[in-house]
């Protein structure tokens, strides 16, 4: 991946990461790094890519100002196990709390960036415990064993299953209520048996979870506030 810095012909500076792939087109992300996120086929040379640039300026700016609309909106509040919690800084506090009702509690810290670090790897380290836990349990009720169970950070998917690889799960539904984690598990563990989606698939889920419809109006619903950014700019 490389930064490339793109100038308009108004002349304002749009900050892209370009990422080199084997496709035949080119795609055009917003993230939560400060930058537009460029994929771009592996045999584009750099004439060709300016050239791409300049012939599609109106688009990358549409793009770059939905991107700063996305950096300007930063969480006051945290979804946890399926509750909104708010979060407060404290001058008295030294590591990142949790106080149930009351929500998080971070410290006042110089540097700014630092609490909100915290509060992110607190998070994951929960997420070990309340995703992973729920997966073996699912694992052993459904007598379906992926050859691994890991967590992702990835920006784009709840979880994947692959045969080769066993099943991960998106770190943030440690946001989720439990009955909604649940229906993840399951859904991935039954394509160890069907790898699509078809009808036989969406039986095998509703024999063990009577959540299925819900559990995914939740995440259609609530999913992008679990998506909090893991820095903030
Ligand atoms: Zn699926």
């Amino acid at each position: 991946m490389t930064d490339y810095v793109f100038t308009t012909r108004q002349g304002a500076l749009i900050l892209l990461q370009l990422r080199f792939n084997t496709r035949k087109n080119i795609i055009i992300r917003t993230q939560l790094s400060g930058r537009l996120q460029l994929s771009i086929p592996r045999r584009f040379t750099q004439n060709a890519l300016d050239q791409w640039l300049s012939d599609h300026e109106t688009l990358l700016e549409q793009y770059w100002q939905r991107q700063q609309q996305l950096l300007s909106t930063q969480p006051e509040t945290i979804w946890f196990k399926g509750q909104c919690y708010p979060y407060v800084v404290s001058p008295v506090c030294v590591k990142v709390g949790w106080y149930g009702d009351r929500g998080f509690v971070l410290p006042l810290a110089m540097d700014k960036e630092r609490p909100y670090r915290d509060l992110i790897s607190w998070l994951q380290e929960e997420a070990q415990d309340y995703l992973l836990e729920r997966l073996r349990y699912w694992s052993q009720q459904l007598n379906l064993r992926p050859v691994s169970m890991k967590l992702t950070t990835a920006r784009t998917l709840w979880g994947v299953c692959r045969p080769q690889t066993g099943i991960r799960l998106n770190w943030r539904l440690v946001g989720a209520p439990l009955w909604v984690v649940d229906y993840v598990c399951i859904h991935e563990l039954c394509h160890l048996i069907h790898l699509n989606h078809g009808a036989a698939f969406w039986q095998l889920v509703n024999r063990h979870t009577p959540h299925t419809q819900t559990a995914r109006m939740w995440l259609k619903q609530h999913g992008s506030a679990l998506f909090i950014p893991e820095k903030r700019w």
